[in-house]
């Protein structure tokens, strides 16, 4: 049996962001505390005792405390269920959790050498010794089973796969720590439960859905989907900024390109958008965007569901 919490929902910033005023920002200030998120994280465990975390974002340690699943066992003095964290990219709203778990717990880092370069490169990443904190390479198509801190196998087999999609922001403009060019810095993953051969896909990132997206997605019972624009210039219709969701390696959610449009008809038990930008008007529960898309089949991640498959 695979258990998956989502930590966290939204895209870079959270839902509301520090420094916005969009009518979403407001709206979660103000009233409308439901549509409160957090940034993109999910939990998984297949024994219910052991979880890793797909990304560490930067509002780790509120998720944590939300989360009862993921608080130290009961009677012990330092604990952490947490056996390790998989990184499907280096973004800021990925990595920056990891900073937050530097008292000394042991568990292991897996990454594309990519997103290790990155790390490896920020000597800020250093406060995790090497010693307790081992760093993993992951690679497309190899499958890995990320083991629990006593070298125990976890039962949970995962598949990174190519996606499109491009390298960190605060990267753009200076060149790559693994040098430029070359894929591995967004990644996408089948998680399995290896005891019932239940899975999930996990893309909180993704440019395009190209046929080789689709032909993997066919037929999963669960999806986890790039959910962080409704379209690709809301950005910029709305003034909030200059960058299209393609420019940030985003596909939007709406359109004849878009991931409602190009994922549909593929048989997919569960779809749920996750990564989503405060300016995503589908945020609101009564918006005309949020219908269509759950008219679609589609759901919008929200901070703390369990979901078990
Ligand atoms: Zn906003």
């Amino acid at each position: 049996m695979l258990r998956v919490v989502i930590l966290g929902a939204a895209a870079g910033g959270g839902v509301p962001q520090w420094n916005c005023g969009c009518p979403n920002c407001r709206a979660a200030r103000n009233g409308r505390p439901e549509i409160q998120s957090t940034q993109a994280s999910i939990a998984i465990t297949a024994d219910g005792e052991h979880w890793f975390l797909i990304n560490a974002s930067p509002d780790l340690r509120q998720q944590l405390i939300a989360t009862p699943q993921l608080h130290p066992k009961a009677g012990k003095l330092r604990h952490t269920p947490i056996s390790g964290v998989i990184l499907t990219n280096g973004e800021i709203d990925a990595v920056a959790g990891l900073l937050s778990m530097r008292e000394g717990s042991p568990f292991t880092i897996y990454a594309h050498e990519r997103v290790l370069s990155i790390l490896k490169d920020n000597s800020i990443f250093n406060v995790l010794s090497e010693k307790n904190v081992a760093r993993q390479a992951i690679e497309f198509d190899k499958a890995f089973e990320p083991l629990l801190p006593d070298g125990s196998p976890s039962g949970i087999e995962i598949v990174p796969f190519e996606v499109p999609g491009k390298g960190a922001w605060y990267l753009e403009g200076s060149s790559h720590p693994a040098g430029d060019g070359g894929a591995g810095d967004t990644l996408g993953l089948r998680i399995v439960d290896k005891a019932s051969g239940n899975y999930l896909y996990f893309v909180a990132a993704c440019a395009a859905v190209t046929d080789d997206v689709k032909a993997r997605l066919a037929g999963a019972p669960l999806v986890f989907f790039d959910g962080t624009v409704w379209r690709d210039d809301e950005l910029i219709a709305a003034g909030l900024g200059s960058k299209t969701g393609q420019g940030m390696g985003h596909i939007a959610m709406s359109g004849d390109a878009g991931a409602i449009a190009t994922l549909a008809g593929l048989d997919i038990g569960r779809k749920i958008f996750l990564h989503i930008n405060n300016s995503n008007p589908a945020l609101l529960h009564d918006s005309e965007e949020r219908e269509i898309a759950e008219r679609a089949g589609w759901q919008i991640a929200a901070d703390g569901t369990e979901i078990t498959l």
